[in-house]
């Protein structure tokens, strides 16, 4: 089919629920993607921060085609291989002790937010099931997770939604204090906020949240779902701000494209969560799994030391362009955030570079860069030189 045709199909039959640039991919190579047609855009958006190991990775090809032969799914009511390996290296590289597998973020957190109100309900009874998330954050697209996210733009038209969020401002503990009460069961963050425009949370801040929430058995919720999975430079991007979560949840890039999320739990939350008490049907995927030990196997501590010197060859080498519509950038390895100057239009921004053939994102007022992990020097200068010619 050609581009058209299948822009046709879409507008005709698939509920207009995304605001699509005008372009159909069909394969891709490395960092690389290309429409029917042939036509090449560099990536800089692996999704929204799935693709890590990129397109056509010969491995994880390998392992999703032997895992479909054998196996492509059997209910969580028996064993299975790929599963119970991949639970034991997420636990060992995480320190966590144990886990949940589900399918997407929403649904990880969604668990997450069970996790925390039976772990308080089986403590402390019933009245202590509020959870304080950040505003400015973005927790998914459930009833309950759009409630969990601190935006107010996100609490409409669903109405009724769930109970039992407050929000404070990131990187305040006066505004964290302020919404504190005997009702509270967790605080829910992510530690660079992604979708609100790739803002860090403060060191000092999440160490000051994490003694608080451990002075009043508070549990720290940590939603790794964007910056999880080798994303911003360690396995897990709690692993470099020196605080331990007692769960997190991961998502987009742990099977390198194919649908997998889970909640990672440390030891004061095991059992939390017994028999009948939470379950989804396409969990733990035995594809999906195996997709996911791929991705395990590759991002060994050499491959996540590249990761952090590409982010910050790309963050200076856009900062050395010295382009009038951007400002500074931020974020942490090769989640990368650029800040747009007064005048200008992110989302302008980013039609003109996909025009010119660089797939972008943008997040909160500012451009987003998720692009895989596995991007070459070659792919960074290619995308680089859009961007000069693009935007000078
Ligand atoms: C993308 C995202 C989600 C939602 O994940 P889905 O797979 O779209 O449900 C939740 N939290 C964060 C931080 C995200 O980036």
């Amino acid at each position: 089919m050609t581009s058209e045709e299948i822009r046709a199909l879409t507008q005709q039959y698939i509920m207009p629920t995304y605001g699509r640039f005008p372009v159909v991919i069909d394969r891709g190579e490395g960092a690389r993607l290309y429409t029917p047609e042939g036509r090449e855009y560099v990536d800089f958006t692996s999704g929204i921060g799935v693709n890590d190991l990129g397109y056509g990775y010969q491995p994880w090809i390998d392992a999703i085609s032997a895992q479909a032969k054998k196996l492509g799914h059997i209910s969580n009511l028996f064993y299975t291989e790929p599963s119970a390996k991949l639970a034991e290296i997420l636990c060992k590289r995480s320190g966590m002790s144990d886990v949940f597998f589900a399918n997407g973020g929403g649904e990880a957190n969604e668990g997450l937010i069970k996790l925390a109100r039976k772990y308080s309900f089986d403590r402390y009874g019933k009245g202590r099931a509020t959870i304080i998330s950040l505003k400015n954050s973005f927790h998914g697209r459930t009833i309950t997770t759009l409630k969990a996210t601190g935006q107010e733009v996100f609490h409409n038209y669903f109405f009724p939604f769930t109970e039992g969020f407050r929000y404070a401002d990131a990187n305040d503990m006066d505004s964290l204090n302020a919404v504190a009460g005997e009702d509270v069961c967790a605080v829910l963050v992510e530690l660079v906020q992604g979708e609100g425009g790739v803002l860090p949370l403060d060191r000092e801040y999440v160490h000051a949240l994490s003694a608080l929430c451990a002075a009043r058995d508070w549990l720290l919720l940590v939603d790794e779902v964007q910056t999880g999975v080798g994303r911003t430079g360690t396995l897990f991007a709690f692993q470099q701000y020196g605080v331990t979560p007692d769960a997190l949840t991961f998502a987009k890039g742990i099977a390198g494209g194919l649908p997998m999320s889970g909640i990672l739990a440390n030891e004061k939350c095991r059992d939390v969560l017994g028999p009948g008490m939470h379950a989804t049907t396409f969990g733990a995927n035995p594809v999906s799994a195996a997709a996911a030990l791929v991705v395990q196997d590759t991002l060994n501590d050499e491959f996540l030391a590249e990761v952090v010197k590409k982010g910050a060859y790309l963050r200076e080498s856009i900062e050395a362009l010295g382009l009038p519509c951007f400002g500074a950038t931020r974020g942490l390895g090769l989640m990368i955030g650029i800040a747009v100057n007064d005048g200008y239009s992110n989302k302008e921004i980013a039609n003109r570079l996909i025009d010119n053939g660089l797939l972008v994102l943008t997040a909160g007022a500012g451009m987003r860069l998720l692009p895989p992990l596995v991007i070459t020097k070659e792919e960074m200068d290619k995308g680089l030189a859009i961007m000069k010619r693009t935007l000078v």
